[in-house]
């Protein structure tokens, strides 16, 4: 799978390169279509008091998850970084993803990045994400450290409607893989444009916009 990352990479890039000229040549009133959702990213600290991923790392899953959202007309910036305080840095339980629920942000979506993430059905068993529904209904995403790339692009296709796993091959919302482009077919697509209109009518998410510097 690692290896065929870089391909899937810059296939996606050209993708969005051409979606770019084609809202160029539409004016503002398309770019307006296109949302910048901000990522809220809470990282956990070693037992040195040193972050567990470093920025690299998080603008990897970042790069590799707006290759597949901007070509659908939505696009992630990393907008908030704060350090996940103990006892969060390991979730084992329900109770230990519930507990996260008061440290998310209004209007951004919420990445929190651990040392360990249990499965919460199968205890022995570590995933490497999860999209996570806590009390009163509020959904974030939490990605382990030893996540692989497009980790986060698959927690945020859960988290833009598409809730079920598909069985088949190199799709992002399975797990299987055999080194060909990461792909999501056209009822995902439909679905991750469908929620996307849908977080900005309720005001779920707001658009943030470019940068006007870099993060
Ligand atoms: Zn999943």
């Amino acid at each position: 799978m690692k290896a065929a990352q870089p391909r899937a990479r810059r296939v996606a890039t050209v993708v969005s390169v051409v979606v770019a000229l084609s809202l160029a040549v539409a004016g503002q009133a398309a770019a307006a279509e296109e949302p910048i959702f901000g990522l809220s990213i809470a990282i956990a600290r070693d037992d040195k008091g040193e972050r567990v991923v470093d920025d690299a790392w998080v603008e990897r899953q970042i790069d590799d998850a707006n290759g597949f959202f901007a070509p659908l007309g939505t696009r992630f910036r990393w907008t908030i970084e704060k350090p996940l305080a103990e006892p969060h840095g390991e979730l084992h339980t329900r109770a230990d993803r519930n507990a996260l629920t008061p440290l998310t942000e209004t209007n951004a979506i919420d990445v929190f990045v651990v040392r360990a993430l249990e499965d919460v059905d199968e205890p022995g068993r570590y995933r490497m994400g999860v999209c996570w529904t806590g009390r009163g209904g509020k959904r974030f995403i939490v990605v382990a450290r030893t996540a692989r790339p497009t980790v986060l692009a698959h927690e945020l296709g859960h988290f833009f409607g598409n809730r079920q796993h598909s069985e088949v091959v190199n799709n992002l919302m399975s797990y299987s893989r055999d080194g060909g482009t990461v792909f999501l077919d056209a009822r995902q697509s439909e679905t991750i444009q469908r929620s996307t209109r849908s977080f900005l009518e309720t005001g779920r998410l707001l658009d943030v916009g470019p940068p006007r510097r870099l993060r």
